[in-house]
């Protein structure tokens, strides 16, 4: 790595800092992007392998190490962080499933695309009497250019609605099929229930990949101003104790566990939510407001209602009859007079056409298979995401008797769904019941039971933005109120979580951080 001082250093080559990088070399400044692991090969790695050549027959390598990663196998173990490698700890009581990508990209290269913006609901969440949380910084109209260019920029499909708790895009053409008449009637009851149905948002990226390795960091390559030094395990960032600034980080090499020191006028943190608190917890610094760590948020998944159309069943299922997905955005606690027994909101994403999982029915050998057979491409199945409350008592500390391979110390994690989470999930399962009931379906199972915090994959909070430095760990830049060039452009900043997958979020928080950023450096600020 060739020995200078950086413009800009950034941690992490996620979306979020895939989409720093991209912005600030355009801009023209020098940066260089530290990640903790590998570069992957593309080519080689999205190769699909028989489960035959797998040492073992695709049930799992019992060595793995990923007890938290639900959607690990043995086809792609070797993708996620081995947790006996980078540890964490939690309360036996409260499982939290924390699930790490480390190779360039992140989990960028891995996410499943569902492209969404917040709406003021959740900006200005205290503004509303069914609000869930504090009100940000900033609003809808203050992101909405930057969500617009990061729509066009991953190719995000979607239909427009002009509704306001489900806020429109910069859409991509997509090609609008014709509904089956099972969405047709589930539409139609849906509206008459007061709930609106669209379709799922997501973004094309290019050739079915939406990472930061194909979408961000090739052009910030092309530029001749990034460096990448992958395989960098950064620990701590430095500070000058004289002026208080960041004045780079400490690292330690993967393989050969030597440390260094970066050294950048400004550093940014895209770790992951997580991972970047985890580094200003271990620095400490930063936390004038005692706030880093605290209010840990994400969406909650869980709360299953599958029903069969009884008209599809025993082989009479075909496209015109049944197929296709619906999406029913937020329609709790939208209106002022609303009473619930909780806070926020849901969406409904379903899919129609489906076969049922064998566990739904209680039989076994040929009585089983003639249901199976029976229920064949006949099958509705519905979930939420779901908003939880942003709490200050959930959060994430360092566990002084933890460390991982590189002897950096672990993370604590402290997060519970309460009542609020319960009662939300209740009422999602009640309505998808009211909902198929209505359209004449049987239903196969119904259960209100809530996944564990952190399922989702979508951790957010811990370093939450706000204008009174006392109540909020960042700037609604992105930038540290105690330390001016230390920006953390991940989905720390989060104040409240929403029910939409946050990537778009996070994407458009970091190109509007990282451009006011560039601004200020421009006009010597920084
Ligand atoms: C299977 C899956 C499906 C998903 N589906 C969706 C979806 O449909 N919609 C949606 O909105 N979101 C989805 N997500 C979530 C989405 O992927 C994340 O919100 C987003 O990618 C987060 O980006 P990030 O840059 O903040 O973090 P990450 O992608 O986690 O990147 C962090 C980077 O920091 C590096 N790093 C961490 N610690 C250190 C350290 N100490 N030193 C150096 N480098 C470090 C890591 O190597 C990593 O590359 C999904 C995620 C997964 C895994």
């Amino acid at each position: 790595m060739p020995k200078q001082i950086y413009d800009v250093l950034i941690v992490g080559s996620g979306h979020s800092g895939g989409m720093a990088a991209g912005v600030l070399t355009q801009k023209g400044l020098r940066v260089l992007m530290l990640n903790a692991g590998p570069v992957p090969d593309l080519e080689k790695d999205r190769v699909f392998k028989p489960t035959h050549e797998l040492p073992y027959r695709g049930f799992g390598n019992p060595n793995a190490h990923l007890d938290h990663v639900f959607q690990a196998n043995e086809f792609n173990a070797n993708t996620w962080v081995n947790e006996k490698e980078v540890p964490y700890s939690h309360a036996p009581d409260a499982p939290y499933n924390w699930v790490r990508v480390r190779l360039l990209g992140g989990r960028s290269l891995f996410w499943a695309r569902q492209s969404f913006r917040l709406s003021d609901f959740e900006f200005k969440a205290a503004n509303y009497p069914g609000g869930a949380g504090d009100n940000w910084p900033i609003s809808l109209a203050d992101l909405d250019p930057y969500y617009s260019r990061v729509e066009q920029q991953f190719r995000v499909v979607g239909r427009k609605e002009g509704w306001p708790q489900f806020p429109d895009g910069n859409f991509t053409a997509g090609v609008e099929g014709t509904d089956s008449e099972c969405q047709k009637r589930m539409t139609a009851v849906a509206n008459k229930m007061g709930i609106p149905v669209s379709r799922m948002r997501a973004a094309l990226g290019d050739n079915g990949l939406a990472s930061s390795l194909n979408l961000s960091i090739p052009g910030a390559l092309a530029t001749g101003k990034l460096d990448i030094v992958p395989n960098a395990v950064v620990r701590e960032v430095t500070v000058d104790k004289n002026t208080g600034r960041a004045t780079g980080v400490h690292f330690l090499d993967r393989h050969t566990r030597r440390e260094m020191h970066a050294s950048a006028r400004v550093v940014i943190l895209a770790a992951g939510t997580l991972e970047s608190t985890r580094l200003l917890l271990n620095s400490g610094i930063a936390n004038s407001s005692g706030l880093i760590g605290h209010y840990l948020i994400d969406q909650l998944y869980g709360c299953t209602v599958v029903a069969a159309m009884p008209e599809a069943r025993d082989g009479k299922a075909n496209p015109a009859l049944i197929g296709g997905g619906l999406f029913m955005p937020r329609f709790r606690n939208l209106g002022k007079d609303e009473k619930r027994n909780f806070r926020g909101g849901y969406c409904l994403p379903m899919g129609t056409g489906s076969t049922p999982d064998a566990k739904y029915f209680p039989e076994y050998g040929p009585a089983l298979q003639k249901k199976l057979d029976s229920y064949a491409g006949a099958c509705i199945t519905g979930g939420i995401y779901g908003e939880v409350l942003p709490r200050y008592e959930n959060h994430v500390r360092i566990n002084k008797s933890q460390q991982d391979a590189w002897g950096i110390p672990t993370l604590h994690i402290e997060a519970r769904y309460g009542e609020n989470e319960r009662n939300l999930c209740k009422d999602a399962a009640d309505t998808m019941e009211e909902l198929y009931k209505a359209c004449g379906f049987e239903i196969l199972v119904k259960s209100d039971k809530v996944n564990p915090p952190g399922y989702s994959i979508h951790e957010l909070g811990t370093c939450r933005m706000g204008d009174d430095p006392k109540k909020s760990v960042l700037n609604k830049w992105n930038q540290s109120h105690d330390i001016k060039n230390l920006l953390v452009v991940d989905g720390s900043a989060f104040v409240t979580g929403g029910w939409q997958n946050p990537t778009m979020t996070i994407l458009a928080l970091s190109m509007r951080a990282s451009e006011h950023l560039a601004e200020e450096m421009g006009k010597g600020n920084l």
